[in-house]
């Protein structure tokens, strides 16, 4: 496509000049929404682009811990479905035993709900939202891109009849990708990944004698798989019931969510939903951005490994997608560019990468030991008050490990065995 095309392509500009945002934000969940309403507020022209319309359904248990509800925008009313003060464990079914807590744990949401006001409120603070839009690619070079301060966004794709294009371009100083596990823009800067999981889930609508058993109480079950749990998170009139595991064996996980939902007395209840998301970490070493363009969230490969919670991880990294990806719209040279986006990547692995560190050894732990930390937490004091102070957002299982020396002794010698 030449450039002149390009420019004609943009449709809104005067004199065939494209129109271009500052920053174009690919993907509306809480990664992007973050992303756009922090880059927004800064009173840049901000678009943000989502394939689905919303409300839109996602695979997800809605646990919002203390990290999710301290990084959300300020003054965001949280849509909470459910407080939890009590969570039952169990070892594959057995050993049960339920803690609980006066002060509230944390919260559980719907997504739909909790993603749709969270683009609502990034609205309110000056984006513009587009629905129903698929991005297919980003371009940094070539014909197709005015000049080198723009990146061209092509959406919609290449989807029509053989041959035929169906393409509108959009143009952007600089490009935040927030689209997910199965991210286009993650494969345009190069995420490296080194844990790939599969989540499945069933929301059981439930009797009101079924619904008012569960309230306000959580079940978390250390499954058969290596590494892998399950969940029962009550929301009200229906309950979400998942389990997630590595990637490799389907069959398994199935097999585990349906003994898991079977053993509960729950087969009976038909599902309104039953659905399977990817999760994924990033490696180390993988990029997080690519000249102009960020990724957040899933996009970036941003998870716990161990508990594969995200929502906090999206919103964290959104919001410093946001601000960064503002600063990169103001550079006037690809050596500023770089250095924003250096500057992003420093801020993420500052926070975030330290956390799934410790996250990673703490899966290790997991799928070796799975009954010690049952024990632990069922039966030693200090385990349920530090899982308690996580889920609240008092501390992070980084602060922990660092500040209390029996902690990282208990990880350090697992881990070397
Ligand atoms: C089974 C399961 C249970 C989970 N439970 C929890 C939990 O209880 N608590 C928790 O914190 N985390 C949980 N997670 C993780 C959490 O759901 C994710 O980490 C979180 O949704 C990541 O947010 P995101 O904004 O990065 O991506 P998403 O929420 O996936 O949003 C990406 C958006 O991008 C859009 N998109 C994709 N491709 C394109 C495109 N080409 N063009 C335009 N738009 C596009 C999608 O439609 C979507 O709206 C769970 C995950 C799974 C799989």
């Amino acid at each position: 496509m030449s450039g002149e095309q390009a420019a004609q392509d943009s449709g809104a500009g005067d004199g065939g000049t494209p129109t271009v945002w500052d920053v174009v934000v690919i993907g509306a969940g809480p990664a992007g929404a973050s992303a756009a309403h922090a880059a927004a507020v800064t009173g840049r022209r901000v678009l943000l682009l989502e394939k689905a319309e919303l409300p839109r359904y996602k695979t997800c248990g809605g646990g919002i811990i203390g990290p999710s509800r301290d990084a959300l925008p300020p003054g965001f009313e949280l849509p909470l479905r459910e407080r939890v003060h009590a969570v039952t464990f169990s070892l594959n079914g057995r050993l049960s035993r339920t803690k609980r807590s006066r002060q509230m744990l944390f919260g559980l949401i719907n997504r739909p709900e909790f993603d749709a006001a969270l683009v609502d409120a990034a609205r309110e603070a000056g984006a513009e939202v587009r629905t129903g839009v698929t991005v297919s690619r980003v371009e940094q070079h070539g014909p197709g891109v005015p000049d080198r301060r723009t990146v061209a966004v092509i959406v919609n794709g290449s989807g029509g009849a053989a041959g035929k294009r169906d393409e509108e371009i959009v143009y952007a100083r600089s490009v935040v990708g927030a689209d997910g596990s199965a991210s286009r823009i993650g494969a345009h800067v190069g995420v490296k990944l080194d844990q790939v999981d599969l989540g499945l889930e069933a929301e059981i609508p439930v009797p009101a004698s079924v619904a008012e058993d569960w309230s306000g109480r959580v079940l978390i079950d250390w499954g058969p798989l290596p590494g892998s749990y399950g969940w029962v998170f009550p929301k009200g009139d229906s309950l979400t019931v998942g389990v997630i595991s590595a990637r490799g064996d389907g069959g398994a996980t199935k097999r585990y969510l349906d003994d898991f939902i079977a053993r509960l007395g729950l087969a009976g209840f038909e599902p309104s939903v039953s659905s399977g998301h990817l999760t994924r970490c990033r490696a180390d070493d993988s990029p997080l951005s690519r000249g102009r363009v960020l990724v957040c969230g899933d996009a970036a490969g941003l998870l716990e490994p161990w508990t594969r919670e995200g929502i906090s991880y999206a919103l964290r990294s959104g919001r410093l997608a946001g601000e960064w990806a503002v600063r990169i719209a103001e550079s006037h040279d690809a050596v500023d560019a770089r250095r924003q986006a250096l500057n992003y990547a420093f801020a993420v692995k500052a926070g975030l990468g330290v956390e799934m560190g410790v996250g990673r050894r703490m899966l290790t732990l997991f799928e070796r030991r799975p009954g010690l930390l049952h024990a632990a937490l069922t039966t030693f004091p200090p385990a349920w008050r530090a899982f308690a102070g996580i889920t609240r957002g008092k501390r992070s299982l980084a602060e922990l490990v660092r500040t209390h020396p029996m902690a990282r002794r208990a990880l350090d010698s697992v881990n070397r065995a």
